[in-house]
């Protein structure tokens, strides 16, 4: 009856593009690299919806080659696979997630992304975690060349009230 599912994500980080982690716009000289928004930390949890469904993964849904997805806002792009969820039989019982970027430091944002995914997941903030981390100077994240995401998200049944 339960459903578990992970996704993760990562995107190059290039100047002259909006930082949009979990619908939040972070002042930063460097945004994502990508078709949408780039927002590693919302497409980590929508293919971890997917992944829960058995549904396969956002590029199958959402393909880089249709430009209807050019610089979609990715909370609608979760919006439609928790639409899909729904469809299904299921809600979000609760989602976990990680979000890795060297600077600027996330920690203050943690609210509103979690404000603004459980709100797109249909579920209460406390259902949704987010923990912000770095790359300690290590790999692509340390380095400031990107960032990464990874997210588990569990589904139950749909409650009948
Ligand atoms: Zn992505």
């Amino acid at each position: 009856m339960f459903r578990i599912g992970i996704g993760n994500d990562i995107h190059r980080l290039v100047a002259g593009r909006p930082l949009v982690l979990g619908g939040v716009h972070i002042e930063s000289d460097r945004g994502s690299e990508g078709h949408s928004d780039g927002d590693a930390l919302t497409h980590a949890l929508a293919d971890a919806v997917l992944g829960a469904l058995c549904e396969g993964d956002l590029g199958v849904h959402f393909p880089d080659s249709d430009p209807q997805w050019k610089d979609a806002d990715s909370m609608q792009l979760l919006a439609r696979v928790v639409w899909l969820a729904h469809e299904r039989g299921f809600e979000i019982g609760n989602a976990d997630a990680m979000v890795m970027l060297e600077r600027p430091k996330l920690r203050e944002h943690v609210d509103a992304m979690r404000e603004n995914l459980a709100q797109t997941l249909n579920v209460d903030t406390t259902q949704v975690s987010v923990k912000a981390k770095t790359g300690e100077g290590l790999d692509a994240v340390g380095r400031g060349d990107a960032v990464s995401a990874q997210a588990i998200v569990l589904l139950q049944p749909k409650s009948t009230e």
